[in-house]
Formats: C-alpha cells, sequence, structure tokens
C-alpha cells in the first residue's frame, strides 16, 4: 500500500507519503517515502500561543505546494495512491477544514478511498510505524491538548484507562514556560532548562498521586509554580529558572509514572504480562519522561517503546500510517464525512471534565 497522509489540526502543516505490504505479521513496520512539514511557531509567536484564524489561513497557503512537494520526492503518482488519509478532527475546525476538503478533493479526482483519521489514534499508532509493536498495548498519551491512558487493543479500538480532569501534560509545559517567559511550544524550552537545573531545590506538589485510578489533574501544579515564583525576591535569574524547570519536569514526569503505574495493573490483569508500554504525543519527545516511563516498564514486566522524536510531535505520516491500518481492515469513509472538532477515541468512556480539544 501506498497512503498520502495529511495534518492541519493544529499548527503543523504537513504531508507524507508511506508505504507498507498488504500484510500486516503483527508487528506494523512501514516506510516514510517522502514528508513535508511547516510548522507555524513564527507565525503564532507574537500572540503566546496557537492563534486559531491564522493557524486556517496558514494551513491553506501551504498545503497545495507540500501536497506536491511529498508527491514528487516520493516518485509516487497522484493516481498510483492507494488511499488519501487525512486528520478529520480532533483539532481546531478552521484548519481541520481546509486539510479535509484537500483530501476530498484529490481522492475525488484520482478515484481513490478517502480515510478520515482520528488525530489521537494517529499518535496511538505512530509507535508502529518503525515496526516491531504488536497490539495490546498500554499507551500514555501526552499531548498539547490530550493526555490520556489507554489500552491500545487493535485499530479503531482503545480503551481509555485515565484522563486528565483539568490540563493536558503538553498544555501544563506550555503555561509554565510562558509564566517564566520561554515563550512557546513550551515542552522544548523547559526541556532544555531543565537541563542545567536541580530538580530538588524546589518542591512542588505531585497532584493525584498514590490516589486510586488513573486519572491525572496538572492544574494545580501549574498554580504551585506561580506560587514558588512569587516567593522569590525579585524576578527569577537564570539559574532559578533551570532549577523552576528542572523541578516542575520531574513533577509532571512523576504523575505520569504513578498513572501509568497503576494502569500496567489494570492493563495487566486483562491482557496478561509482557505487553509494551508505549508512550507517545508531543511530550513523548520529553527524555526525561521516556526515562520516567521506561521505568515503570521494566517493573512491571513491560517492555518499553516510543516513537522516534519526529514522529512524537504533529507530523503526517503518522496519518498516513493510520490510513494504511485502517486501509488494511477496509475501514474507509465517504466524501459526505463532516470534521470533527471532538472526537474521542474511546466513545464508551465518561466525557473528561477538562477542556481538551
Ligand atoms: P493534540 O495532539 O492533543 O491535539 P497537539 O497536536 O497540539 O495536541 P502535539 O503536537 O502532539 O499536540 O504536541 C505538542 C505539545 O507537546 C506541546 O504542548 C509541546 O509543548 C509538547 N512538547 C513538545 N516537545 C516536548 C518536550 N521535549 N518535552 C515536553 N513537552 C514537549
Ligand atoms: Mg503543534
Ligand atoms: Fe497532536
Amino acid at each position: 500500500y501506498r497512503v498520502l497522509g495529511l495534518e492541519t489540526s493544529c499548527d503543523e502543516t504537513a504531508a507524507a507519503v508511506v508505504a507498507a505490504s498488504r500484510d500486516d505479521c503483527g508487528l506494523g513496520g512501514g516506510q516514510i517515502l517522502a514528508q513535508a512539514l511547516v510548522s507555524q511557531l513564527e507565525e503564532h509567536r507574537p500572540y503566546g500561543g496557537v492563534v486559531p484564524e491564522i493557524a486556517a489561513r496558514s494551513h491553506l497557503d501551504h498545503l497545495d505546494r507540500l501536497v506536491t512537494r511529498a508527491l514528487r520526492d516520493s516518485g509516487v503518482a497522484l493516481r498510483d495512491l492507494d488511499a488519501i488519509a487525512v486528520t478529520g478532527g480532533p483539532g481546531l475546525i478552521g484548519g481541520v477544514l481546509v486539510g479535509v476538503m484537500t483530501a476530498k478533493a484529490l481522492a475525488f479526482a484520482a478515484e481513490r478511498p478517502f480515510i478520515a483519521v482520528n488525530h489521537l489514534e494517529a499518535h496511538a499508532l505512530s509507535v508502529r510505524l518503525p515496526g516491531g509493536v504488536a497490539f495490546p498495548y498500554l499507551l500514555v498519551l501526552a499531548s498539547g491538548g490530550h493526555c490520556q491512558l489507554l489500552a491500545v487493543e487493535g485499530v479503531g479500538a482503545c480503551r481509555r484507562l485515565g484522563t486528565t480532569i483539568d490540563d493536558a501534560a503538553g498544555e501544563a509545559f506550555d503555561k509554565a514556560a510562558k509564566m517564566l517567559g520561554l515563550g512557546h511550544p513550551g515542552g522544548p524550552a523547559v526541556e532544555r532548562r531543565a537541563r542545567a537545573g536541580d530538580p530538588r531545590r524546589f518542591a512542588l506538589p505531585r497532584p493525584l498521586v498514590g490516589r486510586p485510578g488513573c486519572d491525572l489533574s496538572f492544574s494545580g501544579l501549574k498554580t504551585a509554580l506561580r506560587q514558588t515564583v512569587e516567593r522569590l525576591d525579585g524576578p527569577p535569574s537564570e539559574q532559578d529558572i533551570d532549577d523552576l524547570c528542572a523541578a516542575y519536569q520531574s513533577a509532571i514526569a512523576d504523575c505520569l509514572a504513578d498513572r501509568a503505574r497503576v494502569a500496567a495493573r489494570l492493563f495487566a490483569e486483562r491482557h496478561g504480562a509482557g505487553h509494551p508500554l508505549v508512550v507517545a504525543g508531543g511530550v513523548a519527545a520529553n527524555q526525561h519522561l521516556r526515562d520516567r516511563l521506561q521505568e515503570v516498564a521494566v517493573a512491571n514486566a513491560m517492555t518499553f517503546a516510543a516513537p522516534p522524536l519526529a514522529l512524537c510531535t504533529d507530523n503526517a505520516a503518522m496519518v498516513a500510517w493510520t490510513g494504511i491500518e485502517r486501509l488494511r481492515l477496509g475501514l474507509t469513509d465517504t466524501l459526505d464525512f463532516r470534521p470533527r472538532p471532538r472526537w474521542p477515541l474511546d466513545p464508551e468512556a465518561a466525557p473528561a471534565r477538562g477542556r481538551g480539544r
């Protein structure tokens, strides 16, 4: 199979062509033939966050060119594709519309199947693109708009074990970075500053840690950070910022590790031992978090897997890959698909109390 994937749900405009064999031996595995991505970081920087209208306009300006480039670099002609996949939600609706309309037009023109991909499922399956990860696995999905623990039992089969009751992990990183004047997006900046910091100098809380269940909460942590900054005499020094970042990053990782430990027990009750623990989504790029979750995996007789860094943050290769996984099962969509600003991965789970996206 050769599938074109498009991603426009937030502030990355991306197109990619991914190839994989028709039958899958259960472990996943595909090749990225070409990838083209434009990040809108600079366009949103003056506003300290993503501005939906600017994002939608920018996707419109860039997408055609990126599709042309990805197809050219892949050496695959439009009519030789097996399907066109696109993020159909959840996300900023203006951007999702641009991607979905473009994908529908391409699918219609090329007379190829159209596949609407759930962006969260794309994050969830991204770890299978390099290959070597079989279902079921326990997933820590930590991104800019979501933070959930899921049992990934197959394509279209995710069971939610826990979710944040307020902010997402990426959002927590972003808000802290804004507070400390480190710009947007915050995760990479906080990670960089934390490397030179002492995580023990400032004490921050670990919300919900030790409590039953696998839900998460980050808003109290953000408040505690603000209070810690206010208690300093004067504006934070460079060393203060390094230490605050280290403390904050380690608090977030501790929370996720603790909840993953609880989830690992629930997961094992149903699926037995020896399955992978996976972390995916933008925050999965964080090395400290990867290290902490790897420890949880080892302690629970699980293997550990995470996508390569470029597949953690938003990209079109994971969308094309999810298209391939769905195409194999005959799961295509019709051209009357309507973009979904909200689209829970596990429709059975109660809606999260937090904002989510
Ligand atoms: P969603 O996937 O929930 O719709 P999104 O697509 O905006 O949201 P992603 O692109 O998956 O989110 O992830 C972006 C988030 O990841 C941002 O909040 C960013 O700060 C965070 N992030 C990126 N790199 C790192 C890192 N190295 N450490 C921690 N957080 C990071
Ligand atoms: Mg982004
Ligand atoms: Fe994302």
